[in-house]
């Protein structure tokens, strides 16, 4: 959607095609963090030796199902040497890249739909319940800070003073000024949609089967139809491996499912998001309640969710926040398009000099959403981006 917003404002005729345009994945249900200060990607040096005990807890921000595993082995190989340390530090520096303009492409984005004042610039709290656990992630917060990222270390009383709602429980926090987020996710796409229509952009609800190579490329769908294009871009979240396989584009990208549960009334209040860095979920106080959001569970694209890890997440968060009721929230699951890199896939098919993607954003898929659309268009367009985008390329998978 937010390539379709670039594009048409660049002056081009587009259709969007997707078989739910109102639908209910990642972008309609997730925690609405403009996550600048997250460049860390998600592989690390010794990470390994805490999958096991993430995967035996319950509560545990990981999970993977069994039969999902042998087709993943290549994905995990990759993921693995993704956190090599020099690696990790040329991932941080691509994701800083990106992120550094992802305020302003967001906000740029946002008034256009009128919905400025829908981004919220309160910063972020991320707070530790043991010192050896911010102990563990110093390395994290360093890279943070060489890539020109805030941040401030607080103790818990101080932690406590900002949001009074955590308990006793919360040794360390970080404040960490340049995280903003949005009213509700859902309210932007929705508006974003509205705007479309109005400028003119169609919409489609089909199911895209294949793309089909020829002097233009050509998308078939589900009801038998054929639609040509100057140019096509792929932007299919999670779904967007297969359609690139179609085209013989080979990608390592995963459905790294999440969990939300958000409670209308929460009982609590929190004044900006919070981020539970050990147990990795976050909280985040949204137009329409408190959404507590987070989990990593790998089990492909058809597995029914398990709304049980949404449970566990409030489970988790009443650790921290006491007063959190343990009923009444609504749960939600969303699929991310997840890369072993952690860096998204922006770029010109090899095959097909007319086919684009975009899609692999992962954890940071609202963040980098108007950046992405707006660096694609420039490619579109057949004009030098103001980032070299080579990193990005699918054919970095090739
Ligand atoms: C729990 C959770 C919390 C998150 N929190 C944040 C956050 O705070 N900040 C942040 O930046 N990111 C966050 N994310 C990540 C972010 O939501 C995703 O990276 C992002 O929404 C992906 O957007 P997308 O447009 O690529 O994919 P999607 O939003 O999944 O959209 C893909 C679209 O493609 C359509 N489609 C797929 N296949 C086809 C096909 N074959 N034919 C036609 N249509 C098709 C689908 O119907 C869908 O509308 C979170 C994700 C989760 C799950």
């Amino acid at each position: 959607m937010a390539c379709a917003f670039w594009l048409a404002n660049d002056g081009r005729q587009v259709t969007v095609v997707d078989r739910d345009p109102a639908g209910d994945k990642s972008s309609f249900g997730n925690a609405g963090a403009v996550a600048v200060p997250e460049v860390v990607p998600a592989s690390q040096p010794r990470l390994v030796w805490r999958i096991p005990g993430w995967l035996l807890d319950p509560l545990g921000p990981l999970a993977l199902r069994p039969s999902h595993l042998p087709g993943m082995i290549p994905w995990l190989l990759r993921f693995l040497r993704a956190g090599r340390t020099e690696e990790v530090a040329r991932i941080a520096a691509l994701l800083s890249a990106l992120n550094r303009r992802a305020q302003d492409d967001m906000l740029a984005l946002l008034t256009s739909l009128d919905l400025q004042g829908d981004l919220h610039r309160k910063g972020a709290l991320a707070v530790y319940e043991t010192d050896v656990g911010f102990e563990r992630d110093a390395d994290e917060w360093a890279l943070r800070q060489r890539h020109g990222i805030r941040c401030e270390v607080i103790d818990g009383d101080a932690a406590r003073e900002l949001e009074p709602s955590l308990g006793a429980l919360v040794r360390r926090a970080v404040i960490m000024p340049q995280w903003s987020h949005v009213s509700d996710p859902k309210r932007v796409v929705d508006r974003l949609r509205e705007f479309l229509l109005q400028r003119g952009v169609a919409f489609v609800a089909s199911e895209a089967l294949a793309i089909e190579a020829g002097e233009q490329p050509a998308v078939r769908l589900a009801d038998g139809t054929r639609l040509a294009g100057a140019s096509m871009v792929v932007a299919a979240g999670a779904w967007s491996g297969w359609l690139a396989a179609s085209l013989h584009d080979r990608v390592l990208l995963e459905s790294e499912r999440g969990y939300n549960m958000t409670f209308a009334a929460p009982g609590i209040d929190v004044h900006r998001p919070l981020v539970f860095a050990e147990r990795k979920f976050v909280a985040t106080p949204l137009a329409i309640g408190l959404r507590i959001g987070g989990a990593a569970e790998f089990a492909g694209l058809a597995a029914p969710a398990n709304y049980e890890r949404a449970h566990s997440l409030v489970q988790s968060a009443r650790r921290y926040l006491p007063g959190l009721p343990a009923e009444g929230g609504m749960p939600w699951m969303g699929q991310r398009p997840s890369t072993p890199d952690s860096l998204p896939v922006i770029g010109r098919s090899p095959r097909h000099k007319r086919v684009f993607y975009a899609f692999g954003h992962g954890h940071l898929g609202l963040t980098q959403s108007s950046t992405t659309g707006r660096l694609l268009a420039e490619l579109v367009a057949d004009r030098d981006p103001p980032l070299d985008l080579s990193p990005f390329s699918i054919e970095r998978f090739g």
